[in-house]
């Protein structure tokens, strides 16, 4: 399994270039934490900037397009992305599923077309507030991994490291309330089932995020969690201050 953990800060529409100086903050910690792999997924328009001025961090787009051209009014396709210098790509996030009607499939296609492209891909999976209480967590978890993952043969020739899961309760993101540490061990436990089921030899080559709420309090507990190979931050990666603290909860700074 790869092992250094995976720090990921998803800016959603967030920052123009006056940001460009926390992003290049939060360079300067990550060049302290080489056991960390830090990257932040920052609006279309920060992207070459970001990639440009920040080399010890990966930088990613939020989304793109399945299809790597054509009549797709506002679209970025993921050759576009790797074209201006991102290496990865998040793809399904919750907001885009509501937000969009994205559906598994578009998922799966999207994710498809990153690794065609190169880029590595973040494939983010959760359940409602609904189906929690309704019991059907996993069962909801359990579908979108099986049917959002690209496949077998998509994966062939990509390496270890470049494919994650994330596994983000809709109920959880910005709202302050942060999952059970159990609750964050279980779910991961049934991914992690589903990864080997789809890549059998490959699946210790994916690691799975957790996110909703990661803040610096409870980054430590979160991120020692059995199965939590990192995680995917939203409010807290916007500034380096409170990003570095989770950053520093993931690993031993150097020097
Ligand atoms: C996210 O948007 O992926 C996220 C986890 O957001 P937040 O950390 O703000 O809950």
């Amino acid at each position: 399994m790869s092992s250094s953990p995976y720090i990921v800060g998803n800016w959603k529409m967030n920052g123009t270039r006056a940001m460009l100086a926390e992003a290049r903050a939060i360079n300067r910690v990550a060049g302290r934490y080489a056991g960390v792999q830090v990257a932040l997924a920052p609006p279309f328009t920060l992207i070459q900037a970001m990639a440009d001025e920040a080399q010890a961090i990966g930088v990613g787009g939020q989304d793109c397009h399945w299809q790597a051209k054509g009549a797709h009014t506002g679209d970025i396709s993921a050759t576009m992305l790797a074209d201006c210098g991102a290496d990865f790509v998040i793809v399904g996030h919750s907001e885009r599923r509501k937000d969009h009607g994205e559906s598994d499939a578009m998922v799966k296609a999207k994710a498809e077309a990153a690794l065609a492209a190169g880029l590595g891909v973040i494939v983010c999976v959760g359940e409602t507030l609904e189906e929690r209480d309704a019991g059907q967590a996993e069962a909801i978890v359990a579908g979108q991994v099986d049917n959002s993952l690209p496949s077998l043969e998509a994966i062939a020739t990509v390496a270890d490291g470049r494919i994650s899961v994330a596994y983000e309760p809709v109920w959880a993101i910005g709202t302050g309330r942060v999952a059970e540490v159990a609750d964050v061990i279980s779910m991961h436990k049934a991914i992690r089932e589903r990864v080997v089921a789809a890549y059998g030899d490959r699946a210790p080559g994916v690691r799975i995020l957790y996110g909703g709420s990661v803040n610096a309090e409870n980054a430590s507990s979160l991120l020692a969690a059995d199965g939590v190979g990192g995680a995917l931050v939203g409010g807290a990666s916007l500034t380096a201050e409170s990003f570095a603290a989770i950053i520093a909860a993931a690993g031993v700074a150097e020097g």
